[in-house]
């Protein structure tokens, strides 16, 4: 079994990034499994270096530890291209307000796209297109560990943006299979992208990971936690507080890792949201 981590640089891991990384990290080592890090650094305008150094210090500083060394998407282009030769694609000249136009007609899913250049009939030569995938599939099934079965949309989904940057759901499914990874653990708001992305394995020929979706941390006002929060990521807190905090919120007792380990009982765990409280008054 091998579990992992994936944070895209683009800023300092907030507690509730923390707490998920702690959770897939407990997922895997707890039954001994193996644990990977993929910096998730495909959208170049977003990511830094930088950033993915701060992330993975922060990781070290909460008591995490991994196989080898980080993958880095950036390096990938070449699995990306080769990945993608493989499937039935066309090119997609939709701008975004296009989209979202076609997608408020009566049948249409919202937010899926609704196909308007799967027959080459709508040709916008000014922009360079997006690259899309011709699905055979308007929906795909998982299996969660929360969740239990879950059945979501499967549309015509970009695989290769039209700025030349590899999209999201390519790039993860090409590269966990390529870090032999079995158990996704993510946040929650990711469910919707399982159905997709296990669609575009079985495409592949690719097993399918298990999934483990977990909660988001929720902010005061029972919101989603960001940045705005204020004082919310590692270096805003102080360590040790912020290692204890973590421990609590997944209902452990503060402990080393090896003693956060002993502890972890996947059965056990809550699904109630956690309220990140900040340690420091406004
Ligand atoms: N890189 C994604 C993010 O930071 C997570 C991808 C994943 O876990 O599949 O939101």
């Amino acid at each position: 079994m091998i579990g992992r981590y994936a944070p895209s640089p683009s800023g300092d891991l907030h507690f509730g990034n923390l707490r998920t990384a702690l959770l897939a990290w407990l997922f895997a080592r707890h039954d001994g499994g193996g644990f990977v890090l993929r910096v998730e650094d495909v959208d170049t305008g977003r990511s830094s270096m930088e950033s993915a150094e701060r992330q993975l210090e922060d990781l070290a500083a909460i008591g995490l530890d991994w196989d080898g060394e980080p993958l880095y998407q950036s390096t990938r282009s070449d699995a990306y291209a080769t990945a993608l030769a493989s499937l039935d694609t066309y090119p997609c000249y939709c701008s975004r307000k296009e989209i979202q136009e076609a997608s408020r007609a009566p049948h249409a899913i919202p937010g899926s796209y609704p196909g308007t250049c799967r027959n080459g009939a709508v040709v916008n030569p000014g922009k360079s297109p997006s690259v899309r995938l011709r699905s055979s599939v308007a929906s795909f099934s998982v299996q969660d560990f929360f969740a239990g079965s879950y059945t979501g949309d499967v549309d015509d989904m970009v695989l290769r943006r039209g700025d030349g940057d590899w999209a999201y759901n390519l790039a993860v499914v090409v590269d966990d299979a390529y870090q032999g990874v079995t158990q996704v653990v993510r946040g929650d708001d990711l469910l919707p992208s399982a159905p997709r992305q296990a669609y575009l394995a079985s495409l592949w020929g690719l097993p399918v990971p298990e999934y483990v979706h977990v909660p988001l941390v929720l902010n005061a006002a029972g919101k989603r936690l960001a940045k705005r929060d204020g004082a919310v990521t590692l270096r805003d807190m102080d360590l040790s507080w912020a290692r204890a905090e973590l421990a609590r919120s997944i209902g452990l007792q503060p402990a080393s890792p090896a003693g956060l380990l002993e502890q972890f009982d996947p059965s056990k765990l809550s699904r109630e949201p956690v309220v990140f409280k900040n340690p420091i008054p406004e």
